[in-house]
């Protein structure tokens, strides 16, 4: 059975966009995964099928009206064990937790915002989850569904070339991944770190143990300070 992703927006052509190309348009070919779309506009009101309106309590910018929304959604008629996620800048922020357990279930309902965003009372009525795919403003949620249904679908079974890349790449273990090396072994003067030439499986691991744990110091402090917390916590559970 295939992974399903539902996309409620008002730019249904804006998928599968770049996920018609490469790994992710091959499985989609394959029926790895389907990617429906519902056009928001078709649930609007009145003549200009409007979807959105002014917010109370003033201010600049539109909303999306709750009940076109909730129409929208009920027209899904996505499957009631399917997570419906609201794409926002206010949501916590996407993670490789989440996405494995997206990727783990039968598939996604994302709801694209537009203008100021939806009508909270719709997000709360129906238990949809928040996420943001990062701390900047995009115009629409159509670029955040597109960057998160890429991260789940390469984690498909059978997506990935090599499903070992999965498990070794960054966030997998919570740190970031080590860097990354071919040939020529010299390039502008600048070599290749020896112990990659070494054969020597151990200190190559050891090598790259060490430079994904001093890339996430550096670079995240707040994966790092994670990272160590689980790490003595583990220790301590061990003793
Ligand atoms: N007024 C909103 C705010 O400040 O939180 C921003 C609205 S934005 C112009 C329009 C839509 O783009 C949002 O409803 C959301 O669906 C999407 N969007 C913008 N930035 C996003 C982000 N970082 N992550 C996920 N979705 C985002």
């Amino acid at each position: 059975m295939s992974w399903k992703a539902t996309v409620v927006t008002l730019f249904p052509d804006m998928f599968p966009g770049p996920l018609g190309q490469s790994l992710a348009g091959r499985a989609l070919e394959n029926g790895v995964w389907e990617c429906r779309t519902e056009d928001l506009r078709e649930h609007g009101l009145g003549r200009h099928r409007a979807v959105d309106d002014t917010p109370f309590g003033g201010g600049a910018g539109m909303v999306i009206r709750p009940d076109v929304a909730d129409a929208a959604l009920a027209a899904t008629a996505a499957e009631a064990n399917i997570p419906c996620v609201y794409l926002t800048p206010r949501g916590r922020p996407l993670t490789q937790a989440d996405v494995r357990r997206y990727a783990a279930g039968p598939g996604v309902m994302l709801l694209c915002g537009r203008f100021e965003g939806v009508d909270e009372r719709f997000l709360q009525a129906r238990g949809v989850e928040q996420v943001s795919i990062g701390d900047y403003v995009l115009s629409g949620g159509e670029t955040a569904a597109l960057v998160l249904l890429d991260a789940c679908v390469r984690l498909l079974p059978g997506v990935m070339g090599s499903e070992l890349s999965g498990v070794e790449e960054s966030f997998s273990d919570g740190l970031l991944e080590y860097p990354h090396y071919t040939r020529p072994a010299v390039w502008e003067g600048h070599e290749v770190p020896e112990v990659l030439l070494s054969g020597n499986h151990a200190a190559i691991a050891q090598w790259r143990q060490a430079k994904a744990e001093e890339t996430t110091r550096e670079r995240r402090p707040d994966l790092w300070s994670a990272w160590l917390a689980r790490k003595n916590g583990n220790r301590a559970a061990a003793v």
